[in-house]
């Protein structure tokens, strides 16, 4: 309603419109009869200054609402849309060989983590369980003789957020795995960049039974 009358178009829910309506809304208050003013404007927005068809033909303020005015009633207020959050879920394939040692690759092209390292990826559409690890995996299926022995590292997913996805992150280790690409020792994989998700993971995998 503030909008429409004073004719703003600083979107009502952007951090400037929430300062700049609240600030109006301080300075136009009843102080003395605060709650009856407030009720009031929340009033008048659901009845008569609606969001959608204002009924500006019956309006006791028409004589001075800019928006009115202008013609602008229909571009009022601005409200920013909400982006919306993709879900992804990451399946890291930790492979160890009986030497201890381990894969990992450099994420190309454009997107998260750009150059940094991780361990051979699989996206997938949801959760997935050890059997659609390895039949999804070409890596699995290309690259490794026999079926490793694979385990779940973390049951629950780790939730890395980000402004506009959510990635749903576990590790799976695959022992005793043979593998064509240059193997990486265990001890030697902190000596590479990677995003912050892997490093904890790193940590944690050190410290754990593996
Ligand atoms: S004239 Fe229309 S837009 Fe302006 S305050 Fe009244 S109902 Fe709202």
């Amino acid at each position: 309603m503030l909008a429409r009358y004073f004719d703003i178009d600083t979107p009502i829910n952007s951090t400037a419109g929430i300062k700049e309506f609240k600030a109006l809304a301080v300075e136009l208050i009843d102080e003395e009869n605060s709650a009856t003013y407030n009720q009031a404007i929340m009033e008048f927005g659901a009845l008569q200054c609606k969001p959608q068809n204002p009924l500006c033909e019956t309006c006791p303020l028409s004589n001075s609402c800019l928006a009115l005015k202008n013609n602008r009633i229909s571009l009022l207020p601005v409200k920013l849309k909400k982006a919306k959050i993709k879900k992804r879920y990451f399946n890291y394939l930790v492979f160890l060989s009986e030497d201890n040692e381990t894969v990992l690759e450099q994420r190309l092209g454009k997107g998260i983590w750009e150059g940094l390292y991780q361990f051979p990826l699989l996206e997938s559409k949801s959760l997935i369980d050890a059997e659609a690890v390895l039949a999804e995996s070409n890596l699995v299926a290309e690259e490794i003789d026999d079926l490793p022995k694979i385990s779940l590292f973390n049951d629950t997913p780790i939730i890395h957020k980000l402004s506009h996805q959510h990635i749903y992150t576990r590790f799976w280790i695959l022992e005793n795995t043979e593998f064509n690409r240059k193997p990486i020792p265990l001890s030697k994989i902190q000596e590479y960049p990677v995003p912050v998700l892997i490093s904890n993971f790193i940590n944690e995998f050190q410290l754990s039974e593996y």
